[in-house]
Order: C-alpha cells, then sequence, then structure tokens
C-alpha cells in the first residue's frame, strides 16, 4: 500500500475519482498533471502539498495565474509528465485523453512501474509498442471497467483455457433507435449517458459504439485473445461488466456497481483488495437483460473489428479520426452518423504499415488527422 501514486489527467473524471480514492485508501500522491492550468486544478495541486505539480498547456498569463493560487513552483513541460511516470515504484495512473497519453504509457513501463491504464488509446494506437515497452518489467492494470473485470475473472487461468471474452456494452442513450432517426441528434442529446459518469469524448464514443470498438483493440492487445474470440454483447443495466467463456464451458463474470472507483481501487492495489468505495451493490430485485449489437445501427463496432484485424497502422488511424470526427460532432460541424463515415473513409485512406516505434505511432496518427479533417470540412 506504500507505492506512490502518479496522476496524469488529475482533473479529469478518472484522474478525480483517482485521486478520491487514493485518499481513502491513504496513499501519497507524487505527481498531479493535468494539460490546462485550471482553477479546479489549482484547488487539487494546493491540497496536495508534496506532490509535483505539472501543467502541460496554458498561456503564459494563466500559468502565472495558476501559480500563485498553487503557491509553489510548477513544472510546465511534457518531458515533466515523463519523468513523474518513472517515479521509483509509483503505480501510474494515465487518464490522459486521447493518443497523447502514449508516451506517457511507455515511461511508465520503461520504468517497470504499474501502469493503471484508464488512456485506452495508448494501447489501440500504439499496441505493438506497448507490448514491447512490457519487456522492462513494468505491469499494465487496465482501469476500463470491462477490462478491470476480464483481468480479474482471467486471474489463475491459463490461456489456453479461454474460449471466449465477451465485452458488455450499455447501448448508450440511442439503444433501440433506427439509424435514420439518428441523423439529427444533436451532441447534449448524446452527452446524456445512461449509467456511466465519464468524459466527453468517451461518453460520445460511448453512443456511437466507437468506444466498444476500441475496447475490443484494447481487450485483444491486453490478454492476447484473437479478434474472432472477442463478442460484445449489450446489457443496459451495466452490472455484468464482462464475462470469460472457458473451455469447458463455466463462465465467469464480474459484476457489481457501476461505479469507476472500484475499477480505479483495484488498479491501485491488486492483488489486494480494500473497503468498498462505492454504495452497497445487492442482485435481489434486479432484472439483468442482455441483447445483440444492432451492427448496422451503430456500424462503429465492425470498423473497429475490421481495423483491429489489420493491425499495424490501422488501429490508430482508427482512433485518430476518431478523435477529430467526435470533436467536430461536438462543435456542430460534423452529424452523428457522419463521425463512423469519416472513420471509415480514412482507413480506407491511410496507407498500412507497420509500427515499429512511437515515432511511427505519432506520424500514422498525424497523417489520418489530416485526412479525418479534411474529410470533415469537405462533409459541410
Ligand atoms: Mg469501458
Amino acid at each position: 500500500m506504500s507505492r506512490p501514486v502518479v496522476v496524469l489527467g488529475a482533473t479529469g473524471s478518472i484522474g478525480s475519482q483517482t485521486l478520491e480514492v487514493a485518499d481513502a485508501l491513504g496513499m501519497e500522491v507524487a505527481a498531479v498533471a493535468a494539460l490546462r492550468p485550471s482553477r479546479r486544478f489549482a484547488e487539487v495541486a494546493a491540497s496536495r502539498p508534496d506532490a509535483r505539480v505539472i501543467v502541460v498547456g496554458g498561456s503564459s498569463e494563466d500559468r502565472a495565474d495558476f501559480e500563485s493560487a498553487v503557491g509553489r513552483r510548477v513544472e510546465y513541460d511534457a518531458p515533466a509528465v515523463l519523468d513523474a511516470s518513472a517515479t521509483p515504484g509509483a503505480v501510474v495512473v494515465n487518464g490522459i485523453v486521447g493518443a497523447a497519453g502514449l508516451r506517457a504509457t511507455l515511461a511508465t513501463l520503461e520504468a517497470g512501474n504499474r501502469l493503471a491504464l484508464a488512456n485506452k488509446e495508448s494501447l489501440v494506437a500504439g499496441g505493438p509498442v506497448v507490448k514491447r515497452a512490457l519487456q522492462h518489467g513494468g505491469e499494465m492494470i487496465p482501469v476500463d471497467s470491462e477490462h478491470s473485470a476480464l483481468f480479474q475473472c482471467l486471474q489463475g487461468e491459463p490461456p489456453e483455457a479461454v474460449a471466449r471474452l465477451v465485452l458488455t456494452a450499455s447501448g448508450g442513450p440511442f439503444r433501440g433507435r433506427s439509424r435514420q432517426s439518428l441523423g439529427e441528434v444533436t451532441p447534449e442529446e448524446a452527452l446524456k449517458h445512461p449509467t456511466w459518469d465519464m468524459g466527453e469524448r468517451v461518453t460520445i464514443d460511448s453512443a456511437t459504439l466507437f468506444n466498444k470498438g476500441l475496447e475490443v483493440i484494447e481487450a485483444h492487445y491486453l490478454f492476447d485473445v484473437p479478434y474472432d474470440r472477442i463478442e460484445v454483447v449489450v446489457h443496459p443495466q451495466s452490472v455484468l461488466h464482462s464475462a470469460v467463456e472457458f473451455v469447458d464451458g463455466s463462465w465467469k463474470g464480474h459484476f457489481g456497481q457501476p461505479d469507476m472507483r472500484i475499477p480505479i481501487q483495484y488498479a491501485l492495489t491488486a492483488p489486494a483488495r480494500s473497503d468498498s468505495p462505492a454504495d452497497p451493490f445487492s442482485l435481489a430485485g434486479r432484472e439483468l437483460t442482455f441483447e445483440e449489437v444492432d451492427r448496422g445501427t451503430f456500424p462503429a463496432l465492425d470498423l473497429a473489428f475490421v481495423a483491429g484485424r489489420r493491425g499495424g497502422s490501422a488501429p490508430a488511424v482508427l482512433n485518430a479520426a476518431d478523435e477529430v470526427a467526435v470533436e467536430a460532432f461536438l462543435q456542430h460541424r460534423l452529424g452523428f452518423l457522419g463521425i463512423a463515415d469519416v472513420v471509415g473513409l480514412t482507413l480506407d485512406q491511410v496507407e498500412w504499415r507497420q509500427l515499429d516505434s512511437v515515432d511511427d505511432v505519432l506520424e500514422v496518427d498525424r497523417e489520418a488527422r489530416g485526412i479525418a479533417a479534411t474529410l470533415v470540412a469537405g462533409s459541410c
């Protein structure tokens, strides 16, 4: 329990909940990092006088205000994030949004630290590179609720015993809607998620089912299970967080309150368990339902399977194009159905290649963003 905790993306949904959990566990917070010198981050930093404080963006004026609010030295360069990720013996909670989290993921693993991975994009975009970084003795524990569930179900099980991974999906706010009716959906409607409280991009990705697609790729890289043995089932109550079917016909599932503090805490304490940070949970009186994904209405899931099977650069292209398309949707520059269209076209237009280094990943990311941005501009 004495591991220092480094929180990257400290003001985001995962970061805030991590700080809450770490405080309740009495863990030392060694560093907090955020993109912007916001008032919220100043409060976080001021309340932890022993933590390193790192801000990557912001104007010099904002930084000056921030520093006086924090009341001590603040570091402003991106390399400081990587240096903090290498804090000896640390568990690094990577809650950075988007492919920008990749370098921190690698720095954590290369230092032999524990990575509590909430930044699924770094694994989706840089899977082959991240896998190689794991050879330095670091470990990766997923924070994503589905993957935390699968990780826990797989403990003590040999790989050849696993028949299938079954990821559950809430179905998002538009479950049951026809494709036609989704044409006029606004960002405000898409931001209302039925069961999970999350950041903006992941909430839109849940509405399109892109999030589930990214999670399929994440599961492939985390657990080395081929795509034809990974399935998705819609489970609107978000109580079964995922399940594993074994070759003998046995199933293991992970149930509990849909509360991100549970998988966050597990990533900090594993294999030990501490008292629940969430409300009490009981199965009695609950009705759990399961249904097939409507793949015609939500084409994003199949696009992710296509990209995952192509491997190499394809998942990085998928991720980058989706980041651009979601941003455009949030800014009313692209329709809801346009998100998957832009991603599919970008996937076809960026030439496939192998990924050997972080520079390869970032180059593919840049190229895909450029093409996706052009497609977005051409669509309005
Ligand atoms: Mg998830």
